[in-house]
């Protein structure tokens, strides 16, 4: 008997979050309230969909194996390191399965609750919400500072890791923070990709429907021309440039 999983859904055959298809388990609970969120209703742990063990998630995957077998399963949120004991556990399972792990997180959780599972995954997908630590506490209520040491400690243990950041005016579509950006992940040889997301309106309907309120309407989704710009600007960077996607 493990620790009970707090979850908010399933996605059976997701292309977006990792290399190829993937299983994603989106865990439910975040500490964070970025602007942004597009599932405000994961926010709350206790308003999980499921609550299951990772034996009883592994063999929901396990019916998918033949379709993630060039891929995998993702572990996203809501926040999955707010549930790092669980996540060790499922991984422990696949890992035994031969199944390839990725966990997609924000880097928030402290690195003492949360290195065990980021030593047991094969990647980690790290959302870089705001190089600027001021400019990150205005979009999501937090600094970036425990992200910076999340991605510090993968490369100490040579994890793979891709980069995302979504691309907000007023926020990151910022020339000058982008060359920070750019400048600052240069120094880590074990990012393998970096993912600028224009930022879109999507989540909307659901903080209307929670009674939120939402603070970026009005703010436009950024166009193709200023996102080839905003990429622009990393790819001058020698070390990083192959890896801007
Ligand atoms: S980290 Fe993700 S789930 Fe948490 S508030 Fe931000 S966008 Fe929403």
């Amino acid at each position: 008997m493990g620790v009970i999983g707090y979850i908010h859904s399933f996605e059976s055959l997701g292309a977006v979050d990792g290399p190829g298809l993937r299983f994603i388990v989106f865990m439910q609970g975040c500490p964070l309230r970025c602007l942004y969120c597009h599932n405000p209703d994961s926010w709350n742990k206790e308003n999980a969909g499921y609550k299951m063990t990772a034996d009883k998630v592994y063999e929901k995957i396990a019916e998918y194996k033949h379709f993630i077998k060039n891929g995998g399963v993702t572990i996203s949120g809501g926040e999955p390191l707010l549930q790092a004991r669980f996540c060790e556990e499922l991984i422990e399972l696949l890992k035994k399965d031969k199944i390839e792990t990725a966990i997609d997180t924000s880097g928030i959780i402290s690195l003492e609750k949360s290195k065990r599972a980021i030593e047991l995954c094969d990647l980690i997908i790290l959302d870089i919400k705001d190089i600027d630590d001021e400019g990150a506490k205005k979009l999501t209520g937090a600094g970036i500072k425990n992200a910076q040491r999340t991605l510090e400690f993968t490369k100490e243990i040579k994890k793979r890791v891709w980069i995302r950041q979504v691309i907000l005016e007023g926020y990151t579509l910022d020339e000058k923070k982008l060359a920070r950006l750019g400048e600052y992940l240069c120094g880590f040889e074990n990012i393998e990709r970096i993912e600028l997301i224009p930022y879109h309106t999507m989540g909307v309907s659901k903080w209307d429907e929670l009674g939120l309120d939402y603070s970026l309407r009005g703010v436009k989704t950024p166009q193709s021309e200023e996102m080839d710009r905003a990429r622009e600007i990393l790819k001058r960077f020698e070390e990083i440039k192959e890896k801007v996607k």
